[in-house]
C-alpha cells in the first residue's frame, strides 16, 4: 500500500528553549503559520481524516518544552490551552518522559482487567488516597473521559437500581451516547444522533455573570430548579445521581457558588441520590488544587477524571467511595483501560502536581489574573474574568451593558493570537479558556498576556 512519506519525518530534535544568552527563545514567528511543511500536512489532513474533526487553527506541532510549542516550521508558541487542559506537566517533561521509556521498554499490555501488574495497583491505591474525603474509595481506570462517564452511569444506576439522571445545561461529559445525554453544551453535538439515554434531566447551571436570578441568590436560585424538578416531573427515588461538573468546562469555564454544589451533597443525602463529580478537565491541579472538590470543600461520591491524568496518554479513572463501588466481578471491564503506559505517565505525573506543580497552579492563576484585571479595565470587550488555579475564564461581550456574546471577536482573537505566536482555546459562546500547562513560568503568563494585549488592541482599535 502506498504511504504519503512527509519531508520532515525526521526524530525530535532536541531544541533548547532559551537563547545563548540565557532569554527565553519563544514565542518566535520565523515564517507566518502555517509554513510549508505544516500546509503539506493540513492539505494531507484535509485530504483523508473524518470531516467532523474540529482543527481550531492550522498548527502542526512538531515538539515542544515546558509550555512552549514548536511547530513543523520552526515557530514558537506560548501555550495556553494544552491541548485542551491535558498536557498538565507541560511537553516533555523529564519524569514523565522517563516513567514512560521505561515501562515501553518491559511491557505495553496484559490487560488489567483480567490480570495484575503493580503500576495499575499502584495507581489505584494511590488515585484511592487521592479522591477527596476521609472514606476509603475504590479506583476504576479507563481509557479516556467519556468512557469514565460511561462507566460512571452503570455504577450509579448499578449501586442504586433506580434509573433517571440529574445533569446541567452547558455541560459537555464526552461524546458515546451516555455522555452525549448528559450534555448540553453545544446543539451540534447532538444534532442527528438521536435518541438519548432515556430519564436524563437537565437543569439551568448557575452562573454568576449571566444567570437571570430575579434578585434571588444564585445558590438559591439554582436549587430551586431541583426542588420544582422533583415536585413536578421525577421522584427523587427514581434518581440515580446528579453528573455535574464543578467548574463547567466546555460551556463557558463557569464557576458556580460553593453554596450550590453544598446544597446539591444535601438533597443527594437526603435522597439516597449519587452525587458525581466530572472532575475531567479540572482535575489534577489544575485549580491549584488536586481536585475541584478540594477547593470547594464538598466531597462527591464518584469523581471522575481522565485529561491531565496521564500528562497527555490516555488514561482517565472513576474514584468512588467503597459503599459505592461494589459491583460484581465481570460486570464493567476495558481492554485498554489502565493500560501501562498510562499508569507510569499518571504516577509520575501525579508526583509532579502534589511535589509542585499544584502550587504553581495557584501562583501562577493569580498572576494571570492580576493581569487579566488589568486588560478588563483598558478592554471594554472583556466582560468577567473568572477562575481558580490556571482554570480561567474571560468572557468577552459587545457592550458590558447588554452582554451580548462577542463570538466574532473571540474567533477572530484565536486566530490571531496564534499568528502572534500564542496558542488559546475558545469555549462557551465567547469566552477564552486559559488552561496552560501547570508548568508555566513568570515569563510565559506575562509575555502570553502581552500578546493577548496586543493582539486585543489590534482588533478592536
Ligand atoms: N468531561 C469533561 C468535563 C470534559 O471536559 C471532557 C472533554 O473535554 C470529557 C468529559 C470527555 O473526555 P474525553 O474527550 O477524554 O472523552
Amino acid at each position: 500500500m502506498a504511504k504519503t512519506k512527509l519531508k520532515h519525518e525526521t526524530s525530535v530534535p532536541a531544541n533548547e528553549t532559551h537563547a545563548p544568552h540565557g532569554t527565553p527563545d519563544y514565542p518566535r514567528i520565523v515564517v507566518p503559520p502555517p509554513g510549508p511543511k505544516g500546509r503539506e500536512i493540513v492539505k494531507l489532513d484535509k485530504e483523508h481524516s473524518s470531516t467532523s474533526y474540529i482543527k481550531e487553527y492550522p498548527l502542526a506541532i512538531s515538539h515542544g518544552r515546558g509550555a512552549m510549542v514548536e511547530d513543523v516550521d520552526g515557530n514558537r508558541y506560548i501555550d495556553f490551552m494544552a491541548g485542551i487542559a491535558v498536557a498538565a506537566t507541560g511537553y516533555a517533561h523529564p519524569v514523565v518522559t522517563k516513567a514512560v521509556q521505561e515501562q515501553a521498554g518491559k511491557f505495553l499490555h496484559i490487560c488489567g482487567t483480567d490480570f495484575y501488574f503493580e503500576g495499575m495497583s499502584r495507581l489505584c491505591e494511590r488515585l484511592a488516597q487521592l479522591g477527596p474525603g476521609k472514606g476509603k474509595k475504590r479506583v476504576f481506570l479507563t481509557n479516556s473521559g467519556t468512557e469514565a462517564v460511561e462507566g460512571a452511569i452503570k455504577l450509579a444506576r448499578s449501586a442504586t437500581r433506580r434509573t433517571d439522571l440529574v445533569a446541567f445545561r452547558g455541560a459537555f461529559h464526552g461524546r458515546s451516547y451516555g455522555a452525549m445525554s448528559l450534555g448540553s453544551s453545544k446543539t451540534k453535538q447532538r444534532a442527528h444522533f438521536g435518541p438519548f439515554l432515556p430519564g436524563v434531566h437537565h437543569l439551568p447551571y448557575p452562573d454568576a455573570y449571566r444567570s437571570a436570578t430575579g434578585g434571588r441568590p444564585l445558590a438559591e436560585w439554582a436549587l430551586g430548579h431541583l426542588d420544582e424538578l422533583f415536585k413536578r416531573h421525577v421522584s427523587p427515588d427514581d434518581v440515580a445521581a446528579i453528573f455535574i461538573e464543578p467548574m463547567q468546562g466546555e460551556g463557558g469555564y463557569v464557576i458556580p457558588p460553593v453554596e450550590f454544589l453544598k446544597g446539591l451533597r444535601d438533597i443527594c443525602d437526603q435522597n439516597g441520590i449519587l452525587l458525581v463529580f466530572d472532575e475531567i478537565q479540572t482535575g489534577v491541579g489544575r485549580t491549584g488544587h488536586m481536585w475541584a472538590a478540594d477547593y470547594f470543600g464538598v466531597e462527591p461520591d464518584v469523581l471522575l477524571t481522565a485529561k491531565g491524568l496521564g500528562s497527555g496518554l490516555p488514561i482517565g479513572a472513576i474514584i468512588a467511595k467503597e459503599s459505592v463501588m461494589k459491583w460484581e466481578s465481570g460486570s464493567h471491564g476495558s481492554t485498554f483501560g489502565g493500560n501501562p503506559l498510562g499508569c507510569a505517565a499518571a504516577l509520575a505525573t501525579l508526583d509532579l502536581v502534589e511535589r509542585e506543580l499544584a502550587k504553581n497552579a495557584r501562583v501562577m492563576g493569580a498572576r494571570m489574573m492580576a493581569g487579566l484585571a488589568k486588560l478588563q479595565a483598558k478592554h471594554q470587550v472583556i466582560g468577567d474574568v473568572r477562575g481558580a488555579g490556571l482554570f480561567i475564564g474571560v468572557e468577552f461581550v459587545k457592550s458590558r451593558a447588554t452582554k451580548e456574546p462577542a463570538k466574532t471577536l473571540v474567533h477572530d482573537l484565536v486566530q490571531q493570537a496564534f499568528r502572534k505566536g500564542l496558542l488559546l482555546l475558545p469555549c462557551g459562546e465567547s469566552v477564552i479558556r486559559l488552561a496552560p500547562p501547570l508548568v508555566v513560568t513568570e515569563y510565559d503568563v506575562d509575555a502570553g498576556l502581552a500578546i493577548l494585549d496586543e493582539t486585543l488592541k489590534g482588533l478592536t482599535g
